[in-house]
């Protein structure tokens, strides 16, 4: 548990950043400064009693589930990837949304493939997310764990197909990939460290029950 006696909330530079602050708003809380402009990673707010850290968007479950935040936003796609060990997640934020797909290479038949039962090599950022789908639909495939630009992967022969979230389609328009599979649709989740909830209830009910209203 971190040492400071108000509430620290994880949170991820970028869109995660941008969507949350009108959320924050709405509990009354206004970061101090853009994580975008300055280089702090402890970033004080309006309210004495809130901070925030800013983290990898992967980092944040763990920030989380160690008690280093009381609070965060994290992405479905994310928290996916995580065991969810210490994390309560009450919320559905319903922002920063996209879907998980497959996608592969314009030309490329990925159903010939799967009907043929050939062994796919997929490349991707979700391992697990990844394991689980083309488990459960018997697919065979070697996976290979990327830490960005999976879009690159089929154009220079490392994979078949990758794995990753997709908004507008652009990047793999530009790429010249195609969404073959939707796996799921991602939206960001607020989530809550289960010993805080229970010793800080006071302080974090009320900025909880914020989030529930800015959303509703
Ligand atoms: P797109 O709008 O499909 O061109 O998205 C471009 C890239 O931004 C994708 O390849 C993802 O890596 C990333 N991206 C888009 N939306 C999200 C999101 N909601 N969460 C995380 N990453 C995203």
């Amino acid at each position: 548990m971190n040492d400071f006696s108000g509430i620290t909330i994880a949170l991820s530079k970028g869109r995660i950043f941008e969507e949350t602050l009108p959320l924050l708003a709405v509990a009354g809380i206004t970061p101090a400064e853009n994580p975008e402009q300055s280089r702090k990673l402890i970033i004080g707010t309006n309210r004495a009693d809130v901070r925030v850290v800013i983290v990898r968007a992967s980092d944040v479950p763990t920030y989380v589930q160690y008690g280093a935040a009381d609070l965060g936003i994290a992405g479905k796609d994310v928290l996916l990837e995580h065991d969810g060990v210490g994390i309560y997640q009450p919320l559905d934020l319903k922002i920063a949304r996209c879907r998980m797909c497959v996608a592969v290479a314009e030309g490329f038949d990925y159903q010939a493939h799967v009907q043929r039962g050939a062994r796919l090599r997929v490349a991707t950022k979700y391992i697990k997310t990844a394991r689980e789908h083309f488990a459960a639909k018997g697919v065979h495939v070697d996976l290979i764990k990327l830490y960005g630009s999976m879009e690159l992967a089929p154009l220079a022969g490392l994979a078949d197909a990758i794995v990753d979230v997709v908004s507008s389609g652009n990047t793999l328009k530009a790429n010249k990939l195609v969404a073959v599979e939707d796996i799921c649709l991602i939206s960001s989740r607020l989530i809550v460290n289960q010993a805080a909830l229970k010793l800080k209830r006071e302080m974090l009910q009320p900025v909880i029950e914020a989030f529930v209203r800015a959303v509703a």
